[in-house]
């Protein structure tokens, strides 16, 4: 799957089988299916499950075939197709071929998809077309919008780069560009060495291409090709809020479904045709739905009204479950949350047990055991929260070893004003400030300047560390001044 072009007839049967295997389908059986594949298939933050649909996680796997091509020219795969199929041209720009193999034929598949997700990173210029190529770092066409003026169509970013200081032509750029693009361009970093210009996937922050960026971009695409509109910040936050509840997994698989009306009420039985009546099974007067049961059902208010007083209190006039559970999480506390999902959760449990053996358990054994199973997830997490506190990590100035100097540096981002203040501190083993000067680059340049050796080099910015640290090229738009940094 990762090399080659399945066919669609393959890959349906495995959705189909996937499909089958979360339901609990055994073999010719067959199970009613409450939520369809495509809502399945949507990431959890979009209101499904993040299953992989099979087709799209084909496209995206040998999407990374074409990213790897691009990436890494000097292997001896990109080497060999190179020289057979794109000798002089690139991979991104060749034509497909009649006579091709079928794995390159399967390359080319995906390569409109890595079209999407590639985006310039600028270093001197010379590659990127101004007009027409992806490279402001800016959703969602990463494209110049300006109406092309004073520069021909063909013209390179280069000639917006002055060459005796590698930065921005400050005048040129307000010339021929609107002013909400000029203040876009002049904020793209640039190197101060000539550095070639790189292409990053836009899916990921690292700017490295992923399978899993490559697989969602995938899912967007074809979303806005179907002309459907983004989804809802705040349908967004509903379902982040249930996959990051502090109840078992059973419990946020149950109230993702019932946010779905996705739980065997009569209501939905009644649509699937499979009872003649959608009164409830308890109190037969209301219809049942996802709401009426786990909520409104006077049988469910009985155990709502022996839990904690601010959700005795609560009083919603909603008209479905994922409404209730909306303003639930705009009125609850974290663990006021925790004990209406299991308690949402036991009530279900507990109408089933009616259902299926005709007894109903009394409402304070509900809040009894919503209580116990509460106390053993406290205990559980306990451990976690503990290592994962921030402040239980001791941060103190540590002095380098003896002739060495360290550089601390910092920088702090005003998103309002679009202002960036930054900052370090040069000082030798014994603690003696020796300096100051401004960023981790600038530090360095002037640690340079004054020939000192033995340097150690010390902030609190984990990407820019490791990117420091590392030996490979960082993959972001600040990658051209990491790279400066650590080549002084
Ligand atoms: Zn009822």
């Amino acid at each position: 799957m990762g090399i080659f072009k399945l066919p669609r007839q393959l890959l349906n049967e495995l959705n189909r089988q996937v499909r089958g295997f979360w339901w609990g389908q055994q073999e010719k059986e067959h199970r009613i299916h409450w939520v369809s594949w495509k809502q399945m298939s949507k990431s959890k933050r979009s209101g499904g499950l993040g299953m992989r649909d099979f087709e799209f996680f084909n496209r995206a796997l040998l999407a990374k075939q074409g990213w790897r091509i691009i990436s890494s020219p000097n292997s001896l795969a990109a080497r060999v197709l190179k020289e057979k199929y794109f000798k002089c041209s690139t991979f991104l720009d060749v034509k497909k071929g009649s006579n091709s193999s079928f794995l390159w034929q399967s390359f080319i598949s995906a390569r409109s998809l890595l079209k999407e997700g590639l985006v310039w990173r600028v270093g001197d210029g010379q590659s990127i077309d101004l007009w027409n190529d992806k490279w402001l770092p800016q959703p969602t066409s990463f494209k110049l919008q300006s109406s092309i003026r004073f520069l021909p169509s063909d013209t390179k970013v280069a000639m917006l780069i002055d060459r005796t200081t590698n930065q921005w032509n400050y005048p040129l750029v307000e010339a021929i560009l609107d002013s909400t693009e000029a203040e876009c361009v002049k904020r793209i970093p640039l190197s101060p060495y000539p550095t070639p210009d790189k292409l990053l996937w836009r899916g990921t922050s690292t700017g490295a291409f992923t399978v899993k960026s490559a697989y969602f971009l995938l899912l967007e695409l074809e979303k806005q090709k179907q002309g459907q509109s983004s989804v809802a910040v705040e349908e967004d936050t509903v379902w982040s809020s249930i996959w990051q509840l502090g109840v078992p997994v059973a419990t946020k698989n149950f109230l993702w479904r019932a946010c779905l009306e996705a739980i065997p009420t009569r209501d939905r039985l009644l649509q699937k045709k499979v009872v003649d009546e959608d009164s409830c099974p308890i109190c037969r007067i209301h219809p049942e739905t996802a709401l009426h049961a786990l909520w409104e059902c006077p049988s469910a208010q009985d155990v709502w009204s022996q839990s904690n007083r601010r959700i005795q209190k609560a009083s919603f006039p909603c008209h479905s479950f994922k409404l209730l559970l909306e303003a639930c999480l705009k009125t609850f506390d974290e663990d006021e949350l925790v004990e209406f999902g299991l308690t949402a959760w036991k009530i279900w449990k507990r109408r089933n047990e009616v259902v299926f053996g005709n007894t109903l358990s009394h409402p304070s054994s509900i809040n009894q055991s919503v209580k116990l199973l509460m106390d053993d997830l406290h205990q559980a997490h306990q451990p976690v929260r503990q290592c994962s506190s921030p402040s239980s990590v001791l941060l103190a100035w540590e002095a380098p070893p003896q002739g060495k100097l360290k550089i601390n540096w910092d920088a702090g981002l005003d998103k309002a004003s679009c202002k960036v203040g930054v900052g370090a501190v040069v000082r030798n083993w014994e603690g003696k400030v020796l300096a100051t000067a401004y960023a981790a680059h600038q530090a360095a340049l002037f640690v340079k300047s004054m020939g000192w050796r033995g340097v150690i080099m010390e902030g609190d910015s984990l990407q820019v560390v490791n990117c420091l640290n590392s030996k490979e090229v960082a993959d972001s738009y600040a990658g051209v001044l990491i790279k400066a940094a650590r080549d002084l």
